[in-house]
C-alpha cells in the first residue's frame, strides 16, 4: 500500500456523503474529513465574511486519533454549526477565494500519511485530484429536503428553499463550485437505503484497494 489512501466524495447538500464517510470511519478505518465543517466554524465565527487578516491569523487545534477533531480557541463548536443558517454562512465564507485557500491547506496537511476520506464540493476536483476513489452522491432535492427536515427537526417546504438557494450559490461561484469530477463514481442515493450506498461504495473501494496494493 502506499503512504496514503485518499477517498473523495463530493455531492450537495443532503446527499448522504457525510453519513457515508463516518461509516467508512466507523466499519473501515478512514478517517474523516469533514471540510463543510471547517466551512461551518468559519462562517459561523465570522458571521460568513472572514477578512484577509481574519483568516491569516485563524488557529485550530486538531487532535487526530480514532477520529479528527478541530478546535478553535480550545472549544469544540461543533453543536453550534449544524444549522441550515449556518450552513448558508458556510457557503458565502466558502466563495472567498482566501477561505478556500486555507481550508485546502488545512485539509491537505491533516491527511498526511493513513486512511482518510474527506467530504465535501470540491475534494476531488481540487483538494485532492490525485485521490484513489472519487464518489459523487446525488440524490433528487425532495429526498434531501426529506433527509435534512428528519435531522433538523423542521418543515421540509422551508428546508427545500434553503437547500436549493445553497446548491445554486455553491454550483454557481467563480472558484471550486460544486461539480462532479471527471474521474468520479456517481451513485444516486435516493431510493437506496444507507446500507445500500455503503455496500456500492464498498464494492468500489474492494477494487481500487486490490489495484493499490498489486
Ligand atoms: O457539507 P456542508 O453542508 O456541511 O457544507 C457547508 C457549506 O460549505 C457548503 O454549502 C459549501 O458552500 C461549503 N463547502 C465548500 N467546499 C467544500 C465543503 C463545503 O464550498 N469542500
Amino acid at each position: 500500500m502506499r503512504d496514503r489512501f485518499v477517498i473523495t466524495i463530493d455531492g450537495p447538500a443532503g446527499s448522504g456523503k457525510s453519513t457515508i464517510a463516518k461509516l467508512l470511519e466507523e466499519r473501515d478505518g478512514f478517517l474523516h474529513i469533514d471540510t463543510g465543517a471547517i466551512y461551518r466554524v468559519i462562517g459561523y465565527i465570522f458571521n460568513g465574511s472572514p477578512n484577509k487578516n481574519d483568516i491569516l491569523n485563524l488557529r485550530f487545534s486538531i487532535r487526530k486519533k480514532d477520529r479528527i477533531k478541530i478546535f478553535w480557541q480550545k472549544r469544540d463548536i461543533e453543536e453550534f454549526i449544524r444549522t441550515e443558517k449556518c450552513g448558508m454562512l458556510a457557503s458565502n465564507a466558502a466563495k472567498i477565494e482566501f477561505v478556500r485557500d486555507f481550508v485546502n491547506d488545512l485539509a491537505r496537511k491533516i491527511a498526511d500519511t493513513g486512511k482518510f476520506v474527506i467530504d465535501g464540493r470540491d475534494c476531488g476536483s481540487v483538494i485532492f485530484p490525485d485521490a484513489q476513489l472519487k464518489i459523487f452522491l446525488a440524490a433528487d432535492i425532495d429526498e434531501r429536503a426529506r433527509r435534512r427536515a428528519k435531522d433538523d427537526n423542521v418543515s421540509i417546504d422551508d428546508i427545500k428553499k434553503d437547500i436549493e438557494k445553497r446548491d445554486y450559490q455553491d454550483k454557481n461561484r467563480s472558484t471550486a463550485p460544486l461539480i462532479k469530477p471527471k474521474d468520479a463514481y456517481e451513485i444516486d442515493t435516493t431510493k437506496l437505503s444507507i446500507e445500500g450506498v455503503y455496500k456500492s461504495v464498498k464494492k468500489l473501494l474492494e477494487e481500487r484497494y486490490e489495484n493499490n496494493n498489486s
